[in-house]
């Protein structure tokens, strides 16, 4: 099963139309979350479920009725089932320790709401149309490829564009690799990803461009206001103008990182079959400030994500070395173990006497990739879904 989200085409009467549905998604969630709050403060008991359900009785048998809630009326009622349904799931989460508290969502914050057919599944045409159950039928920017089969959709907007997304059952694409090709992959701050082969990929420059030339923007802007009803500060039209295209702005650096990856896991998916990567202790190393912006900018976590889940498509093995495995301090010919060596130290050079490595050197990152390739099966686990999802952030930051 994997995702499709593709780019709406509306105009003034779709758009507003689609803003009227996320802001009754919203209004939907915050007062059933009001509810919830007043029914633990009272000190009612019952299961989660069970509220949800009266919340929803509530809201279909006495609050669409009040006249000042008439504009309910004229919208989808899928969007007030699957809005109780993410207020539901997000407390459960909560419960589990699994996320934070629900909270109350915001104007500001990303808009998105789901609808479903109430029959079933639906069958999509393919072309540049696009038939949303309850809400009508919308162009698209690029046309389907195929007919899908789908039930849920999601529409959401972010930075000027609305998108709709849905999910699709589909078979996995048969493996492509080589049985034998093994790859062992060291990840660095300074070469994003260094193989085992010798090669190394770089971060895209662009990339890095359109990040300083975002920093410097701020910089210039940083007395703006974004207003405050609190404080009764009215947001001027130049700084509306201002964060709208920043947050286009960084999107678009998103959008390259995302690209650049997909691009980098995909062709690592397809060329081989056993893949070795570093365990990485994410949130430790979001830990050291040096490090943080280095790393949550370049999307570890992302990539190694990315790599686990085309696994299952491409019929690779992903395997993760523990964290405290020492790939970058052991020698690659010989095993001696160097204690003294720096982070800032580029190039790898034996101690052992006897050793080849002690009379040529060699690069830091490739020896910790060899590293990571030959290393004992004993350090590695098979990286799944299930575990390296926010879960393994969850006990990174409890460890
Ligand atoms: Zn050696």
């Amino acid at each position: 099963m994997y995702a499709i989200k593709v780019e709406l085409k509306l105009n003034n009467k779709e758009r507003i139309l689609l803003r009227k549905h996320t802001g009754f998604s919203r209004f939907v969630y915050n007062y059933g979350l009001a509810l919830m709050q007043g029914l633990e403060k009272d000190g009612i008991k019952g299961g989660c479920g069970k509220k949800i359900k009266a919340i929803k009785k509530v809201l279909t048998n006495h609050t669409k009725k009040q006249p000042s809630y008439q504009w309910i009326g004229g919208l989808s009622s899928k969007v007030y089932q699957s809005s109780l349904q993410a207020l539901e799931n997000a407390i459960r989460r909560w419960y589990k320790g699994l996320g934070d508290k629900p909270r109350f969502k915001r104007r500001k914050d990303s808009e998105s709401f789901s609808v479903y057919d109430g029959n079933g599944k639906v069958l999509l045409k393919k072309g540049k149309q696009i038939k949303i159950p309850t809400l009508g039928t919308f162009r698209l920017k690029e046309s389907l490829p195929c007919c899908y089969v789908t039930q849920t959709f999601t529409i959401s907007h972010r930075a000027g564009k609305w998108f709709v997304s849905f999910a699709v059952d589909a078979d996995k694409i048969p493996p492509t690799y080589q049985p034998e090709e093994k790859v062992g992959i060291d990840l660095g701050v300074k070469c994003f990803a260094t193989f085992s082969d010798g090669t190394s990929v770089e971060s895209p420059k662009p990339m890095k461009k359109a990040k300083t030339k975002l920093a410097k923007l701020q910089w210039r802007n940083r007395k703006k206001q974004i207003g405050n009803r609190r404080k009764g500060i009215k947001q001027s039209n130049k700084a509306k103008k201002y964060f709208d295209s920043l947050a286009r702005k960084h999107w678009r650096v998103a959008n390259q990182r995302q690209d650049f990856l997909h691009k980098l896991t995909t062709d690592i998916s397809r060329k081989y079959y056993q893949i070795r990567i570093e365990d990485l202790n994410v949130s430790g190393m979001l830990a050291n400030r040096k490090l943080s912006a280095a790393i949550s900018d370049l999307g570890f976590y992302e990539f190694r994500r990315q790599l686990i889940y085309k696994s299952q498509m491409y019929g690779t093995k992903v395997e993760l070395v523990d964290r405290w495995y020492p790939s970058s301090k052991l020698c690659c010919m010989c095993g001696t173990k160097h204690d003294a060596l720096k982070l800032s130290d580029r190039i790898y050079k034996c101690i052992n006497s006897s050793c080849v490595a002690h009379t040529i050197t060699l690069d830091r990152d490739i020896n910790a990739a060899l590293n990571l390739l030959n290393a004992p099966s004993g350090v590695c686990t098979v990286g799944s879904i299930g575990t390296n999802a926010r879960g393994q952030v969850a006990a990174d930051c409890l460890g």
